[in-house]
């Protein structure tokens, strides 16, 4: 990966560019610094100002955000919470177009995630794609554990609760079971801007209507590690898709959700967000990692524990916008803002990302649109071209 640093205001042209909310032709992105300071046809650019033009046919999009990774690059967050551990994960997972991630934390002990959390801090100060953190359990249903170790859940208690809103700067998100937690967890969460997500949870209907009044925001991977749609039994599913102001996480490799069922979930009033839930060999060299001390292997695009239980994918952002198009009979431009401008709102990080428009930071993907081949990346201005990796 080659970097370039810009200095003065420059400026990238690309024949299609898709803001975030429309594709705008023959264009050209003008940064200065970390931001994008104006977007204006190409025609009407300054002859003085240096212009990196793309291949024709490439895409510009904002670039994609993921909010929940586990792992990238043969490295596993739960096992190594440090800040170059963490930054080996987003650089894994950059050549694949993502230019901001949370690193999630799978169900571990209090002293893990209070490490887990420094880590993300400490790499955040100096790597603008880590824009938070994202802490999966470990206040979970057992009745709903997928991979995560039993014995790691908890109900969450006082310490938790200072723990998890101690960091004002950045993107906290906790996925949690709301039939598991005390009353008023919820909301104290959601008063300190962290957001909440459902998930590996059995909570009825009722009692996730309760959690989302109380301030709820995302359902984790929908349809899996939850109480499924039943006939007498509607549970978090149907209370997510009737509820206009939530997000849903949504991994699209083909493995984990049938399409026909993310189809039925598009057609509802909450708001799609494709994640990776990515494990170590996404972007590594090693199709095997361990979690918990036991082996996970990936097999036919599968990551897995011996016993079948899928552990995380092995998906990419680049290929969940593909699989979003190809299987979800959905156009490329509402792929790209489930992979971009949803998540930043979802994160209330959408007045700075998920956009390519003026004032907002120069996080960009530009790519082949037949293949979604990612070429370059900028991440607050910084470009990184990736082509000759592939
Ligand atoms: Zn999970």
């Amino acid at each position: 990966m080659s970097v370039v640093n810009g200095s003065g205001p420059h400026a990238v042209a690309a024949s299609c560019i898709f803001d975030g909310v429309a594709v705008v032709r023959d264009n050209a992105v003008i940064i200065e610094g970390a931001h994008i300071v104006d977007v204006k046809p190409f025609a009407d650019l300054p002859a003085s100002m240096p212009v990196r033009v793309l291949p024709g046919g490439a895409w510009l999009a904002p670039g994609f955000i993921d909010v929940q990774v586990n792992g990238g690059g043969d490295v596993l967050f739960n096992d190594t919470p440090t800040a170059a551990g963490v930054n080996a994960i987003a650089a894994a997972h950059r050549r694949y177009g993502t230019t901001g991630l949370l690193p999630t934390l799978i169900s571990d002990t209090y002293d893990k995630m209070r490490v887990a959390m420094a880590a993300a801090q400490s790499a955040a100060a100096d790597n603008p794609s880590v824009l938070g953190i994202h802490l999966e359990g470990p206040f979970l249903s057992p009745e709903k554990p997928g991979v995560h170790d039993l014995a790691m859940f908890r109900a969450p208690d006082e310490r938790d609760l200072k723990l998890l809103t101690s960091w004002p700067a950045g993107a906290v998100l906790v996925t949690l079971a709301p039939e598991r937690v005390p009353a008023a967890f919820i909301a104290e969460l959601a008063r300190s801007g962290v957001r909440v997500a459902l998930g590996h949870s059995m909570a009825t209907y009722a009692q996730t209507k309760a959690a989302i009044a109380e301030g709820l925001t995302g359902f984790t991977h929908l349809f899996n590690a939850m109480r499924p749609l039943g006939s007498r039994d509607p549970g978090p599913i149907a209370a997510a898709l009737e509820a206009p102001a939530t997000w849903f996480g949504m991994i699209v490799d083909g493995e984990h959700v049938a399409p026909e069922m993310l189809r039925l979930a598009l057609r509802g009033a909450a708001r799609p967000m494709l994640v990776t839930d990515a494990m170590p060999p996404v972007g590594g060299q090693t199709p095997s990692f361990r979690l918990y001390g036991q082996e996970m292997s990936v097999r036919d695009g599968r990551c897995m524990r011996d016993d079948g239980t899928l552990a995380g994918a092995a998906l990419d952002m680049a290929s969940a916008v593909r699989n979003t198009v190809r299987d979800l009979g959905v156009p490329l431009t509402s792929a790209l803002r489930f992979a971009s401008t949803e998540p930043a709102e979802f994160l209330g990080l959408g007045t700075m990302l998920g956009r390519i428009d003026q004032g907002f930071r120069a996080d960009m993907v530009a790519f082949d649109p037949s293949h979604i081949e990612v070429l370059e990346t900028w991440v607050a201005g910084q470009a990184a071209n990736h082509k000759t990796r592939h």
